[in-house]
């Protein structure tokens, strides 16, 4: 099995209270297919300008991920800028440069158009959509989106949601599309405009995973150094794609999103504690076991 990721692929200038660096590998495909690859084969879709570094490139490579997806033109790569307050929920964007990622039309190598499992990471619905028509057939589609689309392209978001399986967004997102401040009610409007499941993040508090009949609220890792938030939702979706993959099955079920919530959440309480990918760079095999026993220990109670 492997998992499609398309996205933004970032250079980022993140500014904390403590510390500010630039030139950042970001971006939502460059954290989603580094996550997605601890479990599976990644096959990217992304675009970069020829200034992007080469140890970029390289790190793709080590994680053995698929580039022939990838598309290097003449220009300048995605920039990003953003600061956060002290309360490290609130971000702000400083700028943001489209620059190649302007004219990106994504195409499909023939080798891709068969994977399984699709993660269309944060991007214009449309180019979302786009890339699910180039798709002979996928066992599981997920899609992420931001605030941007839900106000600029909502006719394009609502023809996507009728299309996938699962929508991941954050909790003030789902208000938003939904004009809805209740989230369980939020997440039952939402399943009515098309997925099967939608999984509702709220930052260091957890996440929930609703369908039609089910239900299921996950905690968050209790993350004592927390260094830079950027690419926790990129990272967390990536983790959860990459774990579904690695399961070979072509009917996913509650059960198994649900613990693909919990893998994706544990890549993402990794990739908090570093600026970039820096920390996930370093991750190892049984550090994840470990906080997948913590996962489990956490959720159990005596009666
Ligand atoms: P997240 O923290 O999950 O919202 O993801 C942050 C990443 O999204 C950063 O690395 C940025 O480079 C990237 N990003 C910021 N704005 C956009 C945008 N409008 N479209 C695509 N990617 C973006």
């Amino acid at each position: 099995m492997a998992v499609l990721t398309v996205g933004s692929i970032a250079l980022d200038n993140i500014k904390t209270q403590t510390e500010e660096h630039t030139g950042l590998l970001g971006g939502s495909a460059s954290y989603a297919s580094v996550s997605a690859s601890f479990f599976d084969r990644v096959n990217l879709v992304g675009i970069v300008g020829s200034d992007f570094p080469k140890q970029h490139i390289q790190l793709f490579q080590e994680r053995q991920i698929d580039l022939s997806g990838l598309q290097i033109v003449e220009g300048k790569t995605f920039h990003w800028a953003g600061q956060y307050e002290a309360d490290m929920n609130k971000r702000h964007t400083l700028h943001t440069e489209l620059n190649v990622f302007e004219t990106f039309t994504p195409s499909l190598p023939p080798s891709y158009r068969g994977t399984p499992i699709i993660l269309l990471g944060n991007i214009s619905p449309a180019l979302q959509i786009h890339v699910l028509n180039q798709i002979e057939r996928a066992d599981f589609v997920i899609a992420d989106t931001m605030d941007l689309w839900i106000t600029t392209t909502r006719p394009d978001l609502l023809e996507l949601l009728k299309r996938i399986d699962l929508l991941v967004l954050n909790d003030s997102e789902a208000r938003q599309l939904t004009e809805d401040e209740n989230l369980v009610r939020a997440g039952r409007k939402i399943l009515d405009l098309g997925p099967k499941y939608v999984s509702i993040k709220k930052g260091e508090h957890g996440c929930l995973l609703l369908s039609r009949t089910e239900f299921f609220s996950c905690g968050a890792y209790p993350v004592e150094q927390l260094k830079d938030p950027t690419g926790a939702g990129d990272t967390f979706a990536g983790g959860l794609a990459g774990y579904l993959a690695s399961l070979q099955k072509s009917q996913i079920t509650f059960a198994d999103l649900k613990r693909a919530t919990v893998h994706g959440s544990i890549l993402a309480s990794f990739c908090v504690e570093s600026f970039s990918l820096e920390r996930l760079k370093i991750l190892s095999r049984n550090e994840l076991n470990q906080r997948y026993a913590f996962f489990r220990a956490m959720s159990h109670f005596d009666e």
